[in-house]
């Protein structure tokens, strides 16, 4: 990370005069003086209007002003600066939306570094920190949120038992009291038509004011190990500063714990705490256990949120009213005026980087913020990302380790299958079928892990070698059995399954390779007596499907469940000893620099899920590649000492952590026309020492959605040399000739080149 980019140096890259510190007194007199204001429009550019007629707003306020053809609410970023320009071309600010400032100045010059930092347009990295809600011309919504409470006709409907299904569920629910529409949310995922059928019939109603809050923590303290006391106390005694730690401990260690306990510790000091988890970690079940153990409202933000709710829950924390903030990637933008502590949890995962528009890293945010508050930051992985390792290798973190699972007797057992001339069963081999055998004999439950949904990956044609192929990005269309359909899962196109070979005619086709739905098929075929689960993301569409599959799990009766990286985290589920993970040579061949980490971490990850409680787990590896290096360290040494030979690798080939990254990306209909406009990017890069450039060449993926894709690749091992080529750069990009014929991007730090 560079140091920290004051907020001139964002305004002076939307106008380089304002840089040259003019002579104030000079310019003042000549000049108007303007609010400079970050609308919520792609460009790199701030925009300056004259002062309304009325009110005077601050920096970090919002203001409704006259744009183009229409209005736009935008934030003030600089109040009472001289204008570049003559009044006579502009306009003056509507109308001033917030008396006191929305976003208070830490959030500010956090949001003002991320733009810098990322290349993003100003604009956008408000309207990314701002809830939907609060970038529209409205009042304010009220903080209290709806509350939900049964009529005297609600309690005579649930006596006569006159209502079926989710109608009887929710009045059930509502009669031990009114509760919050975010309390349902965990009470009772998927409330919400049931409440609209219920108001409507006069049996449910709506209020306001919630009653005495009657929180109070009730799950009971457990009595801390060693290891998780000393990371307690070590970041407690780094309250009211800055300092980054890394928890390293393997799943089952007791990370939760000991996030838990210092959220406590900061709500005992009176301040806030925001716990960022990847989508996945917001199982209704993390929540409730964050409500139970704190004894206080916990507000829950992520994408899936109703906007009023998304928008209270933000202003609730600005206010101070709420104390703990659990959200996904966006949450790392609450406000947070009484910052005690901030925590992310899963810190290598990478649903933190936003892969459009704004493209910020949650996690790297997360410690500008905890700087600029002056708070701990606490990254948490079993399996810390090689950015991470490298910072603690550095000084910049402090690591704290959980070795042991308190809960377990011992780690699982993990263990190579080598498939190479053995006969496979829908990809399955001999001694991974008899350990599924063995277990489920037993009455225990198996995960059979696949990161690949469908049922096949290619419809191959035996009579000539013809195979489907997706016509607007020339890759196999897998076969979805079930919905008699081929699917591309690059861009979503369908196609019907043809009875016959389009090249040859032959009736001869034959699915090659296995996907999820596959194996739950062969699964449930070879083992009728017990259920087989799938779970992927088309088992799992509807919303709160996910915890409903698991759900039926926890009566710990014997089961297999077959799934993709969703089974990565989620539910405990105590009877699972067994975990086969099939099919990840794709991970040990694949070009891509960081194939390699991300096969050990999953591979860690979903080991983990094995031997959650006294009963010993195994994993199982099924490869054809059971020599290679990195699955031998792996499960011989560990992730450790694998993350650290792959670090020793990335220092040697110069490639991040070690070296920086900026990728610049294109698409077009035409290949020249992609082609034009990376040789007319590369030309205007500004000469800088020490920058490597790879490219224009055409992406790892060259065809996709039916668009031509290239990309130019910017390195260096000096961050503030890439840094200083970049900014320049992002703003001549936009006037290149070919600019608005081509669709472009700028990735800094791009997690992937795809
Ligand atoms: P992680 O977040 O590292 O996966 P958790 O905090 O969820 O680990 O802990 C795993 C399991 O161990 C949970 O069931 C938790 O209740 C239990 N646990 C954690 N710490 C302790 C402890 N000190 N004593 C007993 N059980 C513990
Ligand atoms: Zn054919
Ligand atoms: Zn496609």
């Amino acid at each position: 990370m560079t140091e920290q980019q004051s907020l001139a140096s964002l305004s002076s890259s939307a106008d380089t005069a304002s840089s040259k510190e003019p002579d104030y007194r000079a310019i003042h007199s000549a000049m108007p003086s303007v609010f400079r204001i970050a609308l919520p429009v792609p460009l790199p550019t701030l925009f300056d209007y004259l002062p309304p007629t009325v009110g005077e707003p601050g920096v970090g306020s919002r203001v409704l002003v006259p744009f183009g053809r229409s209005k736009a609410v935008g934030v003030v970023v600089q109040a009472d600066v001289p204008a570049q320009v003559g009044s006579a071309k502009l306009k003056r600010v509507l109308r001033v939306l917030d008396d006191a400032p929305l976003l208070d100045p830490e959030l500010m010059q956090s949001l003002a570094w991320a733009a810098d930092y990322w290349l993003g347009a100003p604009g956008e990295a408000y309207a990314n920190a701002l809830p939907l809600l609060l970038r529209e011309d409205k009042p304010l919504p009220e903080t209290q949120e709806p509350i939900w409470a049964l009529t005297i006709a609600g309690r005579s409907a649930l006596d006569a038992g006159s209502r079926r299904g989710g109608s009887q569920a929710l009045l059930q629910t509502l009669l031990a009291g009114p509760m919050s529409a975010s309390g349902l949310d965990t009470a009772l995922p998927g409330w919400r038509p049931a409440a609209r059928r219920l108001a409507e019939a006069g049996l449910i109603e709506r209020g306001k004011v919630m009653p005495a809050p009657g929180f109070s923590a009730s799950a009971p303290k457990l009595s801390m190990h060693a290891e998780q006391e000393a990371a307690v106390a070590e970041v407690t005694e780094a309250f009211g500063r800055f300092q980054p730690f890394l928890l390293d401990g393997v799943t089952g260690s007791g990370k939760t714990e000991v996030y838990l306990s210092l959220i406590e510790r900061s709500l005992a000091a009176g301040r806030q705490a925001l716990l960022l988890v990847p989508e996945i970690g917001l199982a209704p079940q993390t929540v409730r256990r964050l409500r139970e153990r704190l004894g206080v409202p916990v507000e829950v933000l992520h994408s899936n949120l109703a906007e009023g709710e998304r928008a209270r829950a933000w202003l609730r924390m600005r206010s101070g009213e709420a104390k703990v903030v659990l959200g996904t990637r966006s949450a790392v933008f609450t406000p947070l005026p009484y910052a005690g502590l901030i925590i992310v949890d899963e810190e290598h995962d990478g649903a933190y980087k936003q892969q459009e528009g704004f493209r910020y890293h949650a996690r790297d945010l997360a410690l500008v913020r905890a700087r600029a508050l002056q708070v701990p930051v606490l990254l948490g992985s079993a399996t810390p990302s090689l950015e991470s390792l490298a910072n603690v290798e550095a000084g910049r973190y402090r690591a704290l380790h959980l070795r042991s699972r308190p809960a377990a007797t011992q780690p699982p057992r993990v263990q190579i299958i080598d498939m190479r001339a053995q006969r496979l069963e829908h990809g399955l081999s001999p001694a991974l079928l008899h350990a599924v055998d063995e277990t489920i004999a037993r009455g225990e439950q198996v995960l059979v892990f696949r990161n690949r949904r469908g049922y096949a990956p290619v419809l191959l044609c035996h009579g000539c070698g013809w195979h489907a192929e997706c016509p607007r990005c020339e890759h196999a269309l897998t076969l979805h059995a079930a919905w008699r359909k081929l699917v591309c899962h690059h861009c979503d196109l369908q196609a019907p399954v043809p009875a016959a070979c389009p090249a040859c005619g032959s009736q001869d086709l034959k699915p090659q390779g296995q996907g999820t739905e596959r194996l739950e098929e062969a699964l449930a075929a070879h083992f009728r007596a017990v259920p087989v689960l799938r779970i992927d993301r088309e088992t799992t569409r509807r919303r709160d499907a996910f915890e409903q599959l698991l759900g039926n799990l926890q009566q710990d009766a014997p089961a297999i469940l077959v799934g993709t990286q969703m089974l990565a985290k989620g539910h405990d589920l105590p009877n699972l000893t067994l975990v086969a993970i099939v099919g990840v040579d794709e991970g040990l061949l694949s070009v891509d620099f960081r194939s390699g980490e991300r096969l050990a971490q999953l591979v860690v990850q979903v080991a983990g899920r094995a031997g959650r409680a006294r009963k010993p787990g195994r994993v199982l590896l099924q490869t054809h590649h059971p020599d290679h290096p990195l699955l031998r360290t792996l499960l011989a040494q560990g992730y450790a000492s694998a993350a650290k030979e792959l670090l020793a690798e990335r220092r040697q080939t110069g490639l991040p952590p070690y070296g920086h990254q900026l990728l610049l990306r294109c698409e077009a209909h035409q290949r020249a026309t992609v082609d034009a406009f990376l040789a007319e990017a590369c030309a205007a890069l500004p000469v800088v020492d020490g920058l490597q450039i790879a490219g224009p060449m055409p992406a790892p993926m060259p065809l996709r959605a039916g668009r031509q894709r290239g990309q130019l690749l910017i390195e260096s091992a000096s961050r503030r040399d890439l840094h200083a080529a970049a900014r320049p750069w992002s703003m001549l990009l936009a006037q290149l000739p070919n600019a608005r014929k081509v669709r472009w991007s700028l990735d800094v730090d791009p997690i992937d080149l795809y």
